[in-house]
């Protein structure tokens, strides 16, 4: 039950969503929880949510992906 995540031009082959989760989620620049949602984007850094966002980079107008 194998499967493959495509992702920036290279295959990543897994056998659980566990594994791939801890694998190539990105991390909160903030919190540093892995961010298995949307995520947000700010100035090229990625972020759990809007509040951790807002909370790093002390902008505000950032609002969460819905
Ligand atoms: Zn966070």
């Amino acid at each position: 039950m194998s499967f493959e995540v495509h992702a920036q031009g290279a295959v990543h082959v897994f056998d659980c969503f566990a594994c791939a989760i801890h694998r190539m989620a990105p991390i909160c620049e903030h919190c540093r929880v892995q961010i298995i949602g949307q995520g947000v984007e700010a100035d090229g850094q990625w972020f759990c949510g809007a509040h951790c966002a807002r909370a790093e980079k002390g902008q505000v107008g950032i609002v969460d992906k819905v």
